[in-house]
């Protein structure tokens, strides 16, 4: 397929990373708004010398498939400076990156905000310029020449780059390589509002006030209540919770996001960038010591570079398990499921002479009773997950059945193989794997047989085995590998 074509029959596929218009020696190619408000390719039919240049290029059409090996490492951080902290929406990971990177005379690219409040990836030379990067704006961000300027900065300096992850992969796909000079960090992404929603509804705020500063993530009222804070320049403060502004509401349900982004292609573990940062939510549950209400990151690693420069930053981290991690932040692995009124939401707002009004009705709609579309097969977040993980074991070759409760030293070593854990409770053997639970009667010892046959059990360890008889009994004929367990 070409990128004509997709755009034309596969429109939804394309997440306007800009890697085709930046690759055309032409300039044949104008990334132009749709009535959405969203970017898509436009090429020039009396410029184009059909040299196939953009069709190779495009990420969308040339989706890499990445199943890893292993499950990457996962860490929760917070930046020790204060200053830094409060101005990052998360743990400010990307703060401490890009100083390093800065520190060894080289440049960074992120997100910033132009003079209008319009959102686009820029430049940053030093740590003042770096000021207009820091934080999340949650609108998807105009790439412009960005990977341009990025491929010529790579001749002579280091360079980080900081975006979505269809960004980051349209970078990637558009330098054709992995420079060695080159740092990437994706975002989990929740998924990119309309450009133009943003605009406008920041300028809207025109008649009556000059907009002098934008914070999607002030955290005034702490990091887990994070407020949505616009300061005019006349010193008065529009302040509120993010679900609670009409913009904010419609992003949280999402309502207003790129149609790529309910089908992402770039979800893990098909990211191309050497780490992924995100917000640690949920990070009271699985390393409460972690979480001080100033800001907590995630930090996922993905590749030896990306471990070489994390392991450089002066953080207060700690090493965290992934599946604790990622259940409480779903949009690393799966897409978000539009909001069932997103298309008449668009079709009225892009007609409407009254643009406040159809702002107004969808604000005080009742989403109770609207969003009712139930999850598609294959897009839920455990059918995604299941197939990474099933594969990952496939990449092990080890899958262990634990018989009894398994110490707690022996926890961390058991990441990435296949694990089952067999107990005996009220006369059931009840196994259960990450995603399913068999019970079967304690005397049935042909079921266990079945069991280790269909699972392709490899090993099994007897951690605490209070109450199983028969099952030990089972063990010693069972002709599998046995371990005992201790703990340290
Ligand atoms: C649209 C969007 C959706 C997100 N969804 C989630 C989510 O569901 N779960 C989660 O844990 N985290 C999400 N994040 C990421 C999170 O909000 C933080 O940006 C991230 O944790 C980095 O925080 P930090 O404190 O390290 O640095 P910060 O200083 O807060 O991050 C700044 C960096 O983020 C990048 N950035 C900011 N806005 C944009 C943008 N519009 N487009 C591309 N890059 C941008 C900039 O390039 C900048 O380099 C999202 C971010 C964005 C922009
Ligand atoms: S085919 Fe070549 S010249 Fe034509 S739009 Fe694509 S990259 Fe540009
Ligand atoms: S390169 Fe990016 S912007 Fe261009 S068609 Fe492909 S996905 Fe869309
Ligand atoms: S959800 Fe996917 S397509 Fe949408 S902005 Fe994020 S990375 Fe891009």
């Amino acid at each position: 397929m070409k990128i004509e074509e997709m755009i034309a029959v596969e429109r939804a596929d394309c997440s306007g990373c800009s890697a085709c218009a930046n690759i055309c020696p032409k300039n044949a190619i104008t990334m132009t708004r749709d009535a959405e408000g969203f970017a898509y390719p436009k090429i020039n039919p009396d410029l184009c010398i059909k040299c196939g240049r953009c069709d190779a290029t495009c990420p969308a059409l040339n989706a890499k498939k990445n199943l890893p090996d292993a499950l990457p490492k996962v860490f929760v951080a917070t930046y020790p400076d204060e200053k830094v902290l409060r101005h990052s929406s998360a743990g400010g990971v990307f703060s401490a990156l890009s100083e390093i990177v800065l520190r060894e005379g080289g440049i960074i690219f992120g997100a910033g905000f132009d003079k209008k409040f319009h959102v686009a990836h820029t430049a940053a030379h030093n740590l003042d310029e770096l000021e207009n990067l820091r934080r999340s704006k949650y609108v998807q961000s105009q790439i412009g020449d960005v990977y341009r300027q990025v491929r010529d900065a790579l001749k002579s300096q280091k360079v980080f780059f900081c975006g979505t992850p269809c960004q980051c992969a349209g970078l990637k796909h558009f330098l054709g390589g992995d420079p060695d000079n080159l740092l990437t960090a994706d975002l989990v992404c929740h998924g990119a509002p309309s450009p133009a929603l943003w605009e406008y509804y920041i300028g809207a705020f025109d008649d009556a006030h000059e907009v002098a500063h934008v914070n999607f993530r002030s955290k005034r009222t702490g990091w887990a209540g994070y407020r949505f804070e616009i300061n005019f320049k006349d010193r008065v403060r529009y302040s509120n919770g993010l679900g609670a502004d009409v913009y904010g509401k419609f992003f949280l349900d999402n309502l207003t996001l790129r149609p790529s982004c309910h089908r992402c292609k770039f979800k893990f573990p098909n990211g191309q960038a050497d780490l992924t940062l995100g917000d640690a939510w949920g990070v009271q549950k699985y390393a409460p010591e972690m979480f001080d209400n100033r800001g907590t990151s995630l930090v996922i690693v993905h590749t030896a570079k990306g471990k070489d420069f994390f392991e450089r930053l002066t953080l207060n981290k700690k090493e965290v398990n992934f599946n604790a991690a990622i259940r409480s932040n779903t949009p690393f692995i799966t897409s978000v499921l539009a909001d069932t009124r997103r298309k008449s939401f668009f079709d009225e707002f892009s007609k409407s002479d009254n643009k406040v009004a159809v702002l107004q009705k969808y604000y005080e709609q009742d989403k109770a009773e609207l969003k009712k579309e139930p999850a598609k097969p294959g897009q839920t977040y455990n059918e995604i997950y299941r197939s990474v993980v099933e594969h990952i074991r496939k990449q092990f070759k080890r899958n262990i059945l634990i018989v009894g409760t398994p110490p707690e030293n022996f926890k961390q070593q058991l990441e990435g193989c296949g694990v089952y854990v067999l107990k005996v409770v009220d006369g059931k053997i009840i196994c259960t794997e990450e995603f399913s639970s068999l019970t079967f009667e304690q005397k049935d010892l042909a079921a266990l047989n079945d069991f280790v046959k269909r699972f392709n059990v490899t090993e099994i360890f007897v951690g605490d085995l209070a109450n199983a008889a028969p099952v030990d009994e089972w063990i010693k004929t069972c002709g599998l590998p046995v371990q005992t367990l201790k703990a340290e």
